[in-house]
């Protein structure tokens, strides 16, 4: 059998119905929730209750029993609808799977089936202060204690704590042989005595918020733990490639929103007698950002693939979410110049899109470690740093 590129009727379905939901909250929504200190809770339990948010995840949990390819779609409709719930990337993507593939069956009862329909929200911390980019560098310490486990130290820009029941941290560990510390993966209820939190403000106009986090000897039960302590490392890049490609349908999304309000106010604007659309300096830029999108999407999709088959997804995930940071970068800068000076006004809403089209560039992971990636990986450069 050849390629296949027909995404088939349950795909396009499923394209639709998100597309038919989110266009009930749309992007003015979305901007009045930033804008006005509100929430997009009520478009999560929406999409949470039609299965949208679980539907990479076990069936026997509660989810879909689906994969990457359709979160993936569903954040990216999302995202195309001017609605885009960035939670998707931590919740379901990286903490459902790491706790569906390694987490013990307790954990799976405990957390899957609300982290499926939304019930449930988890949010994620790796990145610290003093580490940044080199996650190897991370700081936060995990020692037993008797049956318990106790936690200390620093995280910072981790999304959605406000809105999260748990928060799955990345921390050290002493291995048991060797002394040495590798990282293991530890469920922290956002209320845990020892565990505050800051905000941090940002120029994102955005309803979704990040937090500077302090764990003072957060102590937690034996069982905060996800899975064994060796497992670590696998669990880690369990979820990295999941994280890359939810990066990859944020932006793409974005891009779309951004090419569609330009493409309409460019077949409409009129200022010397024709649609400025007529002329190449505006269509020249909205269409090379259209060829960029096109081919993220497509390596958005085959990343998803790899990982949904079982096959190793490091290279297309990390492509998907360079060439998908890139696309939204050019479209939204285009859709800025096509609107002139409304591209800046609140009106429009094409100038929120400009962080948050760069916060691509930034986050999971930034694009020059996107580039080291690729230059040793696939093209077997020197290791540069
Ligand atoms: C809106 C937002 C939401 C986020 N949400 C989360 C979250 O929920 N959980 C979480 O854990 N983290 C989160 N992050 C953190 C994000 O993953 C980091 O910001 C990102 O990994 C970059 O780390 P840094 O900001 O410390 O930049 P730094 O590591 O300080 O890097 C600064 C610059 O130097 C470049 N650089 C660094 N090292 C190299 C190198 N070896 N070669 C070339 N260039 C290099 C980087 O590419 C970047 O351009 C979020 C960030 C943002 C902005």
């Amino acid at each position: 059998m050849g390629l296949d590129f027909d995404e088939g009727d349950e795909l396009r379905d499923l394209r639709a119905a998100v597309a038919d939901l989110a266009s009930r909250y749309g992007h003015a929504w979305y901007l009045e929730q930033a804008r006005t200190g509100g929430s997009v809770q009520a478009l999560w339990d929406e999409a949470g209750a039609a299965g949208f948010l679980g539907v990479n995840l076990p069936e026997e949990h509660g989810g879909g029993g689906r994969g990457m390819v359709e979160l993936s779609i569903v954040l990216e409709e999302l995202g195309a609808a001017g609605c885009p719930l960035l939670m998707m990337v931590v919740s379901p993507a990286i903490c459902g799977t790491v706790i569906a593939r390694y987490g013990t069956p307790e954990q799976r009862d405990r957390w899957l089936p609300g982290i499926a329909d939304g019930q449930l929200t988890m949010a994620f911390a790796i990145t610290e202060p003093d580490a940044g980019s080199n996650s190897h560098a991370i700081t936060t310490v995990a020692r037993r204690d008797g049956d318990e486990w106790v936690l200390s130290g620093q995280k910072v820009w981790i999304s959605g704590v406000d809105v999260a029941d748990a928060v799955l941290v990345v921390a050290k560990l002493a291995d048991a042989g060797t002394g040495t510390l590798r990282p293991a993966l530890f469920v922290v209820p956002t209320d845990a005595p020892g565990l505050s939190r800051t905000v941090i403000p940002m120029e994102l106009v955005s309803p979704d918020h990040q937090f500077q986090l302090f764990l003072d000897d957060v102590r937690l039960p034996a069982d905060a733990l996800v899975g064994s302590p060796e497992a670590g490392i696998a669990q880690l890049f369990a979820g990295l490639n999941p994280e890359r490609v939810m990066g990859a349908a944020y932006s793409l999304g974005t891009a779309r929103l951004a090419l569609a309000k330009a493409a309409d106010h460019a077949r409409e604007r009129r200022v010397w007698g024709t649609p400025i659309g007529a002329h190449q300096g505006i269509s020249h830029p909205l269409a090379a950002a259209q060829v960029e999108v096109e081919l993220a999407r497509l390596m958005t999709l085959k990343a998803a693939w790899l990982i949904d088959t079982g096959q190793d997804a490091g290279s297309a995930a990390n492509s998907a979410k360079y060439a998908a940071a890139e696309a939204v970068v050019h479209a939204v800068d285009a859709a800025v110049q096509t609107h002139g000076g409304s591209g800046l006004s609140q009106e429009t809403g094409i100038g929120a899109l400009i962080t948050s089209s760069r916060f691509s560039r930034i986050a999971p992971v930034s694009r020059e470690m996107i580039l080291n990636f690729v230059a040793q990986h696939d093209l077997r450069l020197p290791r540069s740093y």
